[in-house]
């Protein structure tokens, strides 16, 4: 900020337009692909260590949006104090205020970010000798009856069928199997539930069904990445249903029903 003072005196005084009085915290971040329950260790596959802190986090986007700042804050005088004065410094943040104790440590934050995302493969258009690792390496194989029965050599023409399909699918590697069966719904299996399951869906007019099937596996990525923690019966009940709306108008994409449209209970 530029200040003038008496006549004929110019000078020029620096003082933070914004002043933040808060924390400055240590996160101790581990990625994880679900939360531990109490008491149980579970493995992590990445870990790293950055800046937090509510205070410290408002003064640092202030400051990169341009603004003087200035941190008033007290970490402790050890390693992760000493870096985060430096962090304040790198950010352009005035430390004039910002004192390091002997008598506490800095405080830090352990968070666990349960970051898995999962991997929903689409075998389409399928050929038989898919490479095998496709089978393994997803953690969930959707198929509709067409490519069940050319990655299986099976016919897949009725529930039976998906049924023996779904189980022979599983022997190749797979994780969790869902072979969509147009009007009757799905059929799936999982690590929970090892025998094939039939998930049936509402009874409609079928208008136009062309990308159904789409739409279910759209639907499904959807649950899987917003609710992960829904069970996976209830997320293809769900598919189910949003795939059925599609089927009760013409055309693909024009088809597919938007989130305000749509009963409150699906999310
Ligand atoms: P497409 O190739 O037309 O996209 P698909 O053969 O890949 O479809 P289907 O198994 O026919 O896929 O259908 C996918 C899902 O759509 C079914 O699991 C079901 O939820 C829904 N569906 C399809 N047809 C109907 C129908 N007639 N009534 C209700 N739901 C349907």
């Amino acid at each position: 900020m530029a200040a003038s003072g008496e006549p004929g005196r110019q000078w020029q005084e620096e003082v933070a337009a914004v002043v933040v009085v808060g924390s400055c915290m240590t996160d101790l971040v581990s990625l994880t692909s679900r939360l531990p329950k109490t008491g149980e260790t579970i493995h992590g596959h990445k870990f790293f260590i950055g800046f937090g802190g509510k205070g410290a986090n408002q003064c640092v986007q202030a400051a990169r949006l341009g603004a003087k700042t200035s941190m008033v804050c007290k970490v402790g005088k050890d390693s992760f104090g000493n870096d985060y004065i430096e962090n304040l410094k790198q950010n352009d943040i005035s430390t004039e205020f910002a004192y390091q104790t002997q008598d506490a440590a800095t405080g830090t934050a352990s968070i666990i970010v349960n970051n898995e995302v999962k991997t929903l493969f689409n075998p389409a258009p399928a050929v038989a000798d898919l490479d095998p690792r496709f089978y393994t390496l997803s953690d969930v194989f959707c198929c509709n009856e067409t490519e069940a029965e050319i990655l299986t050599g099976l016919k897949v023409h009725s529930l039976a069928d998906a049924t023996r399909a779904a189980l022979l699918l599983k022997g190749k590697g797979c994780h969790v199997v869902i072979i969509t069966l147009g009007a009757e719904g799905c059929v799936m299996l999982s690590k929970t539930e090892p025998m094939p399951k039939h998930i049936p869906t509402e009874k409609v007019k079928a208008v136009d069904t062309t990308g159904a099937g789409d739409s279910f596996v759209g639907a499904l990525a959807f649950y899987l990445a917003y609710y992960p923690n829904l069970p996976l019966e209830e997320m293809l009940k769900r598919s189910n249903s949003i795939a059925a709306v599609s089927v009760q108008s013409a055309g693909t994409q024009s088809s597919y029903p938007y989130k305000k449209d749509l009963p409150l209970h699906l999310f």
